[in-house]
């Protein structure tokens, strides 16, 4: 081989060489682009695994500057995506300064003693301002030659566990609380207070239905505004109206992440803006029943999405307030029924007692004690029932009793009080049962009625007699209602009628009344009442005979204790005689009043006649008469006068009696001079002063029946008071109903005697002697005063006179 094939051999096997030096390179090339790309993948892997995991990661370096991170991280530290990270430190992150300061404090100690540290319970605020709690783990990171570089960190979100556990605490705090009977406001403030913190940034209310169901009222606020709390307090539960009202109204969850700011919703909205409330979640408190009893409300201030978070601690508050508040509800609906009861014991006028089978007492109220006398200790302490028993024998009966039957009632016994007095009682009891069933002992009422075993004694007496002398009476008795209907009829009242106590009872007795009479006797009924429970009348009765007879009946009201009405009694007799009688007699002094009248005006002619006659007969032929005649004369003279003035009266009195009064308005000043003028003559010559009061009224009367009043009055002053007499004093009195004149002597009084018989026809005091009259004055004074509604009476002294006196009525 030459040189030139020789080196061209050589660069072949060069080429050679290099070619497959070239393709080794490409091949390793190859080898390394398929490493590297390997490598880029199991990045990428590596990195959608940490983006998938729902823990954070993050690596720093030494000096806690991060190197890397996973997507979880990156959205809670607030950065678009995790190559961003690279770099930055906690304090260019989302969370606050101290927390920032926190997480690097641990990164320190971490990698100082190069010890990983696990389950680092930390708070972090978040982007988007979410307050997260984190369980945090952090491991040294080493180099080949084993030294600390950096740290790695995982974390996971635990707010919600968090949560969870922060409120199972506190609710069962609350539920303590509750079960330790703490009082209602006291555990609802803690409750809304717990709501609050574990809810965080945000205020409750609790507000419970009043008794009507009407409306809300404000149980607990702590945080709320005042202003707020005034607007809520107290509302109508109704809907659209403010959300705790509507929830309770609805019975379901309203919230809203604003305040609705359209009608109706405008003027609670308006309040809630203006206390800075932005969002709200109400929940009705429900009962056991699921009726509402109230309404929980959170508010937030700032507008919020209702989150799940915030519906759960409002659904779990308003559960436990609803069972605080019913808990509270059936606890005072226990103490209410208690307290009654109790009260129904203790006030219980019978005695009521709880005792076990071998006679122990364990409850007596104040009537156990009251009726045995025994004190309450005495009667729980010492006291067997045995010791109660009269018969010791009666125990056992009644123990025999009560067990076989399981009650007894109205149970006979004759018991002892502590003083030895023994007493009749009543006992109505039932067993005991303990919970198996067993009898434990008995519980009963015990009624003393002795005093009524003797009221009944002696009520029975008391009717035997009062039967004894209704039935013997030979009055007539019956009891009936208002229309009539007899109710009892007493045997005289059957006798009467020939009728059976059967055929009177239940029947009206009006067919027995004339048809005419019975409207009289009617409205006589319809007139008795309480004010005036009797009265007396007279009717016609149809006799079984079929004759018309009268009787006259008592009539009285029968009321009941409490003053009701229930009856009519009467009592009546036959006065059809005595009506004939009357009827006689009325006839007879009518026939007597003719009589006298006629009597009276036929004698005053001739008495005025004779009068004239005898006066003519001793002025012509006076002279022709011997002193016997004369005397005669005289006589006859007198005696004419007298019978002139007699019948004069008497037709006074028959005036006085027959002509009716002429009410009017009368001055009796007036009066008084009239009659001063016609005695005027004799006051001057015996020199009697006529003495008035100071002031006289006007009164209404009968004009010349008070002329003849005063007239008669002063007539007899001065007939009568004889030489002492000086002045005749009139007097006026006002009383409530009456005026009372007066007209007063001083002469000679009258001796003692019967002053009111000289008000009678013809009476004359037997002291008046010689001086004449008929008797009639004062008697027509008396029938005048009368007929005026007024009385007249007489005071007279001997030596010192007499003074007259008369009232008038005030109501003419
Ligand atoms: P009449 O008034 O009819 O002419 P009378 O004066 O006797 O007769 P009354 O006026 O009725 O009858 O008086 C009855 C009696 O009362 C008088 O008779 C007199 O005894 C007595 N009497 C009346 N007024 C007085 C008096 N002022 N003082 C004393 N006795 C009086
Ligand atoms: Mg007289």
């Amino acid at each position: 081989m030459n040189d030139e094939s020789k080196t061209r051999q050589q660069l072949i096997s060069e080429v050679e060489a290099l070619r497959l030096e070239v393709s080794e390179l490409k091949a390793s090339k190859d080898r390394l682009e398929r490493t590297e790309e390997a490598l880029r993948e199991s990045q990428h892997f590596l990195q959608l695994v940490m983006d998938n995991i729902p823990q954070a990661i993050f690596w720093k370096d030494k000096n806690s500057v991060y190197l890397g991170c996973n997507r979880n991280f990156a959205i809670d530290a607030g950065i678009d995506d995790p190559s961003q990270i690279v770099g930055l430190t906690d304090h260019e992150l989302a969370w606050r300064e101290e927390e920032a300061d926190f997480f690097r404090e641990c990164d320190r100690r971490v990698m100082k003693s190069d010890r990983a540290e696990f389950h680092i319970i930390e708070p972090q605020l978040q982007a988007e301002g979410k307050q997260a709690w984190l369980d945090t783990n952090k491991v040294p990171l080493h180099d080949s030659r084993g030294n600390v570089v950096g740290i790695l960190g995982t974390y996971e979100d635990i707010t919600e566990r968090k949560l969870m556990e922060e409120l199972l605490a506190g609710e069962r705090m609350i539920l303590e609380m509750v079960a330790t009977g703490q009082p209602l406001q006291q555990t609802l403030d803690a409750l809304a207070r717990m709501i609050e913190q574990v809810g965080a940034d945000c205020s409750s209310a609790i507000l419970i239905c009043d008794k009507q169901r009407a409306r809300l009222l404000c149980a607990s606020a702590p945080s709320l505004p005042e202003e707020y709390i005034k607007g809520i307090d107290g509302l109508k539960i109704e809907p659209c109206t403010d959300f705790c009202s509507s929830a309770a109204y609805w019975n379901k969850t309203i919230s809203a992440d604003e305040f609705p700011t359209g009608h109706p919703w405008a003027d609670h909205s308006k309040i809630a803006h203006e206390c800075g409330l932005a969002a709200c979640c109400a929940v009705p408190i429900r009962g056991p029943k699921g009726e509402v009893l109230g309404a929980f409300g959170l508010f937030a201030t700032r507008p919020s999405p209702s989150s799940k978070r915030h519906l759960l601690l409002v659904e779990t508050a308003a559960h436990i307030a609803g069972i605080a508040i019913e808990r509270k509800r059936s606890e005072e609906a226990i103490r209410e029924s208690e307290e009654k009861f109790r009260m129904l014991f203790e006030t219980s006028r019978d005695s009521i007692y709880m005792r076990n089978r071998q006679g122990r007492f364990f409850e007596v109220n104040r009537a156990t004690t009251e009726l045995f006398g025994y004190t309450r200790q005495e009667m729980l302490e010492k006291i067997n029932v045995n010791d109660l028993y009269v018969n010791s024998e009666d125990q056992v009966r009644f123990a025999r009793e009560i067990e076989t039957k399981g009650s007894v009632r109205d149970y006979v016994l004759r018991l002892r009080k502590k003083d030895g007095t023994e007493m009749d009682c009543l006992l109505t009891a039932t067993l005991r049962r303990s919970k198996d069933g067993s009898i434990e002992g008995y519980q009963g009422i015990i009624r003393d009625v002795t005093d009524y075993k003797m009221a009944q004694d002696a009520l029975q007496q008391s009717e035997a007699r009062y039967r004894a002398i209704v039935e013997d009476q030979t009055e007539l008795i019956c009891r009936f209602h208002s229309d009539g209907t007899i109710t009892f009829a007493n045997e005289a009242y059957c006798r009467y009628f020939q009728k059976t106590r059967e055929e009177l009872i239940d029947k009206s007795f009006m067919p027995f009344i004339p048809a005419e009479d019975q409207p009289g006797v009617e409205s006589l009924f319809s007139s008795l009442c309480t004010d005036n429970p009797v009265a007396t009348h007279e009717h016609r009765v149809i006799a079984p005979s079929g004759e018309v007879r009268w009787q006259q009946w008592t009539n009285r009201i029968v009321m009941d204790e409490d003053g009701k009405f229930l009856e009519f009694q009467a009592v009546g007799r036959d006065v059809t005689e005595r009506k004939l009688m009357e009827e006689a007699l009325r006839d007879s002094a009518e026939k007597t009043k003719l009589f006298a009248y006629s009597v009276a005006h036929d004698l005053k002619s001739p008495a005025i006649g004779i009068y004239g006659l005898s006066n003519l007969l001793r002025k012509n032929y006076g002279d022709a008469l011997d002193d016997k005649g004369k005397n005669y004369c005289e006589q006859i003279l007198r005696a004419s006068e007298h019978v002139a003035a007699l019948v004069e009266k008497i037709n006074v009195f028959i005036k006085t009696k027959e002509t009716p009064l002429s009410i009017e308005e009368i001055n009796i000043e007036r009066i008084l001079s009239i009659v001063k003028e016609e005695f005027s003559v004799q006051l001057s010559l015996r020199k009697v002063d006529w003495v008035l009061p100071g002031a006289l009224p006007t009164i209404r009367a009968d004009r010349l029946s008070l002329i003849r009043i005063f007239r008669n009055l002063v007539d007899n002053a001065l007939k009568y008071a004889g030489e002492p007499l000086s002045e005749i004093r009139i007097g006026y009195e006002e009383a409530k109903a009456f005026h009372v004149l007066s007209v007063m002597d001083d002469g000679i009084g009258m001796p003692q005697c019967d002053f009111e018989r000289l008000f009678g026809f013809f009476q004359r005091h037997e002291t008046v002697g010689g001086i004449e009259g008929t008797g009639l004055g004062l008697a027509i004074v008396k029938e005048i005063v009368e007929q005026h509604g007024g009385k007249v009476w007489i005071e007279s002294i001997p030596k010192q006179g007499t003074t007259f006196y008369l009232s008038i009525s005030k109501n003419l």
